[in-house]
């Protein structure tokens, strides 16, 4: 594929996969190629090493590119004065080259490396390997992106025989000295020699055992000395050399052991869940160590600003006495509440409280950091954005607000777009959900907590809805038939389909929780039952999954409803919910600056009202053929398809008529006059027919038992429909705009129903502002074709009923041609709406409902590193949307444009989409919060141009 298009517009908050893109076309500027990197380093005046002391930094915040974001982090509380322990910062840019270098860095980095070292030893009136004084450093990862835990780390480099004993003399304290000496020989031989950890462990498990000593601290200097002479012995044993006494072969070992890391096995995996490019590498920051095991007067520990689960404005963290930083996390030892330590060192933690306090306003945001202290005096190791969930999100944006540390539009740029939709869905009790294993895990369709009883067939799922049960519809796949199954059920899980299958558009349309390709379940509907990760789950049995991670599992847990939901439909009161106001706040001042328009796709009167309340000013998309499945509807439907001449078909029509108005009426009234775009039919009609196969089944059994003849008669002949119906590519069929122009009744049906509706409302005294939308357009005249009609039921409407409406005739742009001729198209059409949908479907050519199946192979394989179904390919759809806005508006300077695929809902095309110049985005219900957001950062970020 490829070079991404640079996303030049993102703001502070990104969505995973939009930082992932960002920092690709970053990481793409930066290291182009082998050949243009290795000349770069050739050329020789870039820097690849900077330091930081003394209260001076050569970096800075701005720098987490280059620096990573520890180094950026130590710089920048360098720069403010805080307590940081000198050092320097190896960029990610050196990384690059090592690994371009087979392995190894260019020399003229190492001479660099080699000054900065001499700086720090002035710094640190320390010099590495002296006997009298020697320097002791620490060698730790740090990416642009926070992995934590996820890379290596190096502690109390520059220890040997002599540096160890002149550290015992310095500090009068022997056990220390070779605590810390054990301890690096330990990280160095795992993270540099690579002999597995349990080798030193069952050393110095033995040397605790022989001693009686419980804890690591009950060891003393002799035993300690004992498990280094064990520790040398492991390492020559495993590599036939001694233990390397030289601390600058020791310091060239753990750097390159560090970007060794970036491609360790963890390393790749949690880039591969978080999104995380493969290419942008590791910084190496090489700093003075300062000691948190010296005593009891020393600690060490991590913490937050405020909570990071609620966004409670407290103080939050851990940490230990006597120990180094991986003591705390490795759970060697129970850390202690961080409170505790304003009684331990009183003086430290005060000081910690205000350095962090001014730390976060300095940064205006949440900080995650790690300290030191040492006899006492406290040093700061580490500060970032602490990463919080969707709820602390919004608290902490709202709070900083209210504290006057943020302007409404910086608190905008502070809450990830997607992370809203976690505060509409209910939730897991997260005690009860850590308690079940993973069963599978499906790609994350509709998010939120789903536990019910498994069903297979919407009709079971509707029965057992009514008898009170709440289940679960798990199928191979959906059907647009399933929509009352998934209407009522908790969630809905399938074994294919993308991210744009119908299961994923509906589910996230109704909110409904949604995991989709779920390929390890086996699903046997036949038999009511699926079979993974061993087990076999049976028709009732409870399986609950999470659709926001994409996890299933076996068994219920409990879940709770979104409160914000409760308010939005009328069941809470906005004051009872101190998390609806924050939400509604954030979303006003978002409101404030952005400039796109957020409409939903919707088409029921209910799903529409709830579009209204959460903020939706207008329907970018009514689907009417959802409107065909009701009860009592879909065999009016098939009774229209199976006629085989005009008559009879406008005759079901004629039954239809009323159903539609009666849809259009709720739908127009629920947007309160904003513009609701309502689409003719779409679909491949064998849509709305049972399956070839269930009929065959059906006719074969009732001939079997001499069934009703009448019935068994109509049965064939809807066989016989069914078959004619068949297409062996129905997606590039007969569906659109072509349905439309073979049965133009259809449309004539279609438009009286939305005009009776509109009018009636007109005269009820409601405004209404309907636009009728042809989908599948690819030459002009189809639209002119299709206008007319319109355009004449309209007026004949109007004028039958004595009222004038105002109202618009457009197009779907959805097909490439469409694009192509979107000068020609807008001399017909009034408004366009991309369907991205099938315009990414026909532009890649994948099939929406089955690349699924591949689609997956190919992020893994770097062919593609998205999804294209869920956020806009901006190099190759993306040029087809920009041309279609251009030659447009080159017709029509006044066009109104908007998108209503499921990209019209993903924070990072909306920032496409505002950039190419779009009026509006349509998306689910569920997705307009996340929209008006992700609009607002478009806005401004665009506007601040960062
Ligand atoms: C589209 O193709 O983007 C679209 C919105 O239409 P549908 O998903 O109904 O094909
Ligand atoms: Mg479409």
């Amino acid at each position: 594929m490829a070079k991404k298009t640079t996303r030049k517009g993102q703001s502070k908050a990104k969505t995973k996969k939009s930082a992932k893109r960002a920092a690709k076309s970053q990481a793409t500027k930066k290291a182009p190629t082998k050949k243009a990197t290795a000349g770069a380093a050739a050329r020789g005046p870039k820097k690849f090493v900077y330091f930081f002391g003394n209260g001076k930094a050569d970096g800075n915040r701005t720098m987490k590119d280059v620096l990573g974001g520890k180094g950026s982090g130590l710089a920048e509380m360098t720069n403010a004065g805080f307590p940081v322990p000198p050092g320097f910062t190896i960029s990610t840019a050196a990384c690059t080259l090592y690994y371009e270098h087979g392995r190894k860095l260019p020399p003229q980095i190492d001479k660099e490396i080699e000054q900065n070292l001499h700086k720090l030893e002035k710094v640190a009136g320390a010099t590495l390997g002296s006997a009298d004084a020697p320097l002791l450093v620490s060698v730790r990862s740090g990416a642009k992106f926070s992995m934590p835990g996820m890379m290596d780390t190096i502690l109390n480099l520059g220890l040997n025989d002599a540096t160890v004993e002149s550290l015992k003399n310095r500090t009068g304290n022997g056990r220390f000295a070779f605590d810390s000496y054990r301890r690096f020989m330990q990280m160095y031989g795992n993270v540099v020699l690579e002999i597995p950890k349990e080798e030193f462990e069952k050393e110095f498990d033995a040397v605790k055992r022989a001693r009686g000593a419980k804890t690591d601290t009950d060891l003393d200097e002799a035993a300690l000395r004992e498990v280094v002479g064990r520790y040398k012995r492991v390492i020559t044993a495993r590599t036939r050399r001694e233990f390397p006494q030289d601390p600058f072969e020791q310091l060239r070992g753990a750097r390159d052991a560090v970007f060794r890391s970036w491609n360790n096995e963890r390393a790749i995996k949690y880039r591969r869940l978080y999104d995380i490019p493969d290419d942008i590498g590791t910084a190496v920051n090489v700093q003075m160590m300062v000691f948190g095991n010296m005593g009891d007067r020393s600690a060490t520990g991590v913490g937050f600003t405020r909570n990071p689960a609620t966004g409670a404005r407290e103080f939050f963290g851990e940490f230990l006495t006597n120990a180094q930083g991986e003591d705390v996390v490795a759970g060697i030892r129970t850390p202690r509440p961080i409170t505790e330590l304003e009684r331990v060192m009183p003086k430290a933690y005060r000081e910690l409280r205000d350095i962090t306090s001014r730390l976060e306003r300095h940064y205006k945001d949440v900080q995650d950091f790690e300290f030191t202290i040492q006899d006492e005096k406290l040093y700061m190791l580490q500060t970032r954005s602490g990463k919080r969930t969707g709820y602390a999100a919004v608290v902490i944006a709202t709070d900083l607000v209210e504290e006057g540390l943020l302007k409404p539009k910086e608190a905008v740029l502070l809450v990830e777009p997607i992370s809203l939709s976690q505060l509409l869905a209910p939730m897991f009790d997260p005690n009860e959900w850590k308690k079940v294993a993973v069963a599978t895990k499906g790609l994350p369709a509709s998010p939120g907590a789903a536990s019910g009883q498994v069903v297979f067939t919407s009709e079971t799922a509707i029965e057992w809805k009514n008898q009170g049960l709440k289940v679960l519809l798990v199928r191979k796949e959906t059907v647009p038939d399933d929509i009352h199954g998934m209407e009522v059920a908790q969630g809905v899980l399938t074994a294919t389909g993308g991210m744009t299958s119908h299961a994923a558009v509906v589910g996230r349309q109704m909110g409904r929780p949604s995991i989709v390709g779920a390929g390890q379940l086996q699903i046997d509907e036949k038999n009511k039952c699926f079979t993974v990760s061993g087990q076999t789950v049976r028709e009732g049995d409870y399986v609950s999954f999470d659709g926001l991670t994409g996890e299933v599992k076996i068994g219920k847990v409990a879940t709770t409803p979104s409160e914000i939901l409760q308010v939005v439909t009328g069941k809470m009161r906005p004051e009872q919910s101190d998390i609806y106001r924050r939400f509604n706040q954030l979303l006003t001042w978002a409101d404030e600056v952005r400039t796109l328009g957020i409409r939903a796709n919707a088409d029921q009167p209910d799903q529409s009202e709830l579009a209204y309340a959460f903020g939706a000013r207008g329907i970018g998309l009514c689907r009417t053929e959802h409107m065909f499945f009701g009860a009592g509807r879909i065999e009016k439907m098939q009774r229209m398809i199976l006629a085989d001449n005009e008559k009879d078909r406008r005759a079901a029509l004629n039954e239809l008529l009323p159903l539609q108005r009666g849809d259009f009426h709720g739908v127009l009234k629920a947007m309160h006059g904003c513009p609701v775009t309502i689409r003719t039919i779409d679909p491949p009609l064998h849509e709305f027919v049972p399956k070839r196969e269930d009929l065959m089944v059906e006719i074969a059994r009732l001939e079997a038992t001499g069934g009703d003849a009448n019935l068994l008669e109509e049965r064939r002949r809807l066989l016989h429909r069914v078959e004619q119906l068949h297409e062996f590519n129905p997606m590039l069929g007969h569906r659109g705009v072509r349905l439309g122009i073979t049965y133009p009744e259809i449309t004539e049906m279609q438009a009286r129903a939305i005009f009776e509706a509109a009018c009636q409302l007109n005269r009820e005294g409601l405004a209404v502002m309907p636009e009728v939308m042809i989908p599948l357009v690819g030459l002009v005249e189809e639209l002119k074709d299709q206008k007319e009609i319109v355009v004449r039921v309209a007026e004949d409407v109007m004028k039958e009923q004595g009222v004038q409406i105002k109202y618009l005739v457009g197009t779907m742009i959805e097909v490439p041609r469409g694009a192509l001729t979107a000068d020609q198209v807008a001399t017909e059409a009034e408004f366009f709406s991309f369907g991205t949908n099938d315009l990414t479907q026909m532009t890649f050519g994948f099939s929406r409902d089955d690349s699924g199946k591949f689609l997956r192979i190919y992020q893994d394989r770097k062919i593609l590193d998205f999804d294209p179904f869920a956020s806009i390919d901006t190099v190759g759809v993306g040029q087809l949307v920009e041309m279609g806005c251009k030659r447009g508006r080159a017709t029509k300077p006044d066009l109104k444009l908007g998108v209503c695929g499921e990209h019209g809902g993903d924070p990072a095309s909306i920032h496409f989409f505002h950039k190419v110049g779009l009026n509006y985005v349509s998306c689910s219900p569920y997705r307009v919060p996340v929209a008006r957001l992700a609009a607002a950062q478009a806005a401004l970020s665009v506007k601040v141009g960062d």
